[in-house]
């Protein structure tokens, strides 16, 4: 069965997009810590990062790149944290979240509320 992420990679459910390339797909976290926390996925439907196939996987990274600079630019953030659990979704992915200290990626915390009008306010100046 196609997991969550490949559904959204394909359209049949719905995403705040911010990126897309032919391997690669970038949307925001739907409990975001942060404003601008997105997701890096592979299109190539794989769950462990580390099972990817190294041009896979770098290419992911040279891809989260360019979010993470948008990311930075949008939010005014110190740093983009890069940080991959994998525990809920088995599909490869990369947190990408603007962080200003350490606690800041701390997935224990309360996520953030947002709106569908926010979400996609968000995800329009990541993809300008
Ligand atoms: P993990 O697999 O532990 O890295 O966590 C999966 C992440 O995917 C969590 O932060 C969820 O909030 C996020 N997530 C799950 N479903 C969706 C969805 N439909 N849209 C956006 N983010 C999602």
């Amino acid at each position: 069965m196609a997991s969550i992420f490949s559904k959204i990679i394909a359209g049949e459910i719905p995403s705040y997009k911010v990126a897309e390339d032919e391997n690669y797909y970038a949307f925001l976290d739907i409990n975001p810590l942060a404003e601008g926390h997105t997701l890096v996925v592979p299109k190539k439907e794989v769950d462990y990062i580390f099972d990817l196939d190294d041009k896979t996987l770098s290419g992911m990274m040279v891809f989260a790149k360019k979010v993470a600079e948008k990311i930075k630019e949008m939010t005014g953030c110190k740093k983009v944290a890069v940080v991959v659990l994998g525990l809920e979704v088995a599909h490869a992915h990369i947190h990408l979240i603007p962080i200003n200290s350490e606690s800041d990626v701390d997935f224990h915390r309360e996520k953030l509320q947002l709106t569908p009008e926010q979400f996609a306010e968000i995800a329009r100046k990541l993809s300008e």
